[in-house]
């Protein structure tokens, strides 16, 4: 049998239950955004790492290396985000091509810098080897949190409402501006600002993280289509999405119109939006919105519901059921984009 006919989702199913047994008390393992390590007195030490690979992630012609090395980190960041945690230190692994430039390198460690500088994250060591082909690039973070304060991916109720803390699909739109070659105008730049530079949602996880009536949280890094099944996957339940309330920018709106995109396509399966996945107790909605939109002056978008059907994903559209083509990105999966 193919990796390719299991997926990477089949790969983690398939190795991860022997290792999910016997592990020490206090530890958390495979399964989460980061795994978590109780550190006794209501603390608890977050780790998480995540692969860049030259190829599949980023095209080294099309990416500047200052963005790249920003980010290395902040996709690690947001898997820190996404426990409700406080990123602290890292650790980066990588493989270099004997003939990558000194100069390239030099500006990918200035934009790790750089983000670094601004969330406080010491680069305490790592590794270096050559590679025989593509550069890689594992970033590995550790993070801190109160134990009261995290967030599980199995912690979604049915009933729940699902929401998300960012614009869906600029990414993926940017995406499309690099590979098709687009002519830049403000919009253009401003999707491929997105794609190149995300912003890990430290902030919003913190705060999501103090509130009880959040249940379940998760970053979107492959696409809500798939992120989603991880918490039912997680919490054994299933999902409504209602596409009409997914939220979408006018920038990326207009965008889909100029070039004849599928909007929907982009915001339900694009990825990299690293924005953050939650469930959140009905009772505590109005609360949760409320401190929400007090801190960051914008609102807390309601997507969904969690509910009883386990592994049923349903989408709908101005209330009726809504089918929509393609699934998230999976790195193994035949069928991927
Ligand atoms: P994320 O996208 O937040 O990094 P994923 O959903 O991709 O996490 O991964 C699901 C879980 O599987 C995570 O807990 C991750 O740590 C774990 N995992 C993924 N690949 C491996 C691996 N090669 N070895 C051990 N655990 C893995
Ligand atoms: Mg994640």
């Amino acid at each position: 049998m193919k990796l390719s006919e299991i997926g990477e989702f089949g790969l983690i199913n398939r190795f991860s239950p022997p290792f999910l047994h016997g592990l020490p008390a206090g530890v958390v393992g495979i399964g989460d955004d980061a795994a978590i390590i109780d550190r006794g007195g209501g603390e608890a030490l977050l780790v998480t790492t995540d692969t860049l690979v030259e190829e599949i992630h980023f095209l080294r012609a099309k990416t500047s290396p200052r963005d790249l090395g920003e980010k290395s980190l902040a996709v690690n960041l947001s898997d820190i985000a996404a426990m409700g945690g406080t990123p602290t230190s890292a650790l980066l692994a990588l493989g270099l091509p004997r003939d990558t430039s000194v100069e390239w390198i030099d500006e990918f460690f200035a934009g790790l810098h750089d983000l670094a500088a601004l969330e406080r994250v010491a680069l305490l060591g790592g590794d270096t080897t050559r590679s025989p082909g593509p550069i890689l690039i594992t970033m590995t973070v550790l993070g801190r949190a109160s134990l009261s304060h995290i967030k599980r991916r199995s912690a979604a109720q049915a009933g729940d409402i699902l929401c998300v803390t960012g614009d869906l699909g600029e990414s993926a739109g940017g995406l499309r501006v690099m590979l098709d070659g687009l002519p830049l105008g403000d919009d253009e730049r401003y999707l491929l600002e997105h794609h190149h530079r995300p912003r890990a949602h430290l902030a919003e996880g913190r705060l999501l993280g103090a509130q009880g009536g959040v249940r379940a949280m998760m970053d979107v890094s492959d696409g809500i289509d798939s992120d989603i099944r991880r918490i039912m996957e997680q919490s054994s339940c299933g999902a409504r999405i209602e596409l009409e309330q997914l939220p979408v920018s006018a920038v990326l709106r207009s965008a889909c119109v100029r070039h004849g995109w599928d909007m929907m396509e982009l915001v339900l399966t694009g990825g990299e939006d690293y924005c953050l996945l939650l469930s959140v107790d009905p009772s505590a909605m109005a609360s949760v919105s409320r401190a929400f939109r007090q801190e960051f002056a914008r609102e807390l978008a309601a997507i969904g519901t969690i509910t009883r059907a386990r592994g049923r994903l349903e989408l709908f559209r101005d209330g009726r059921p809504a089918l929509v083509g393609k699934h998230g990105f999976d790195h193994f999966l035949g069928t991927s984009a």
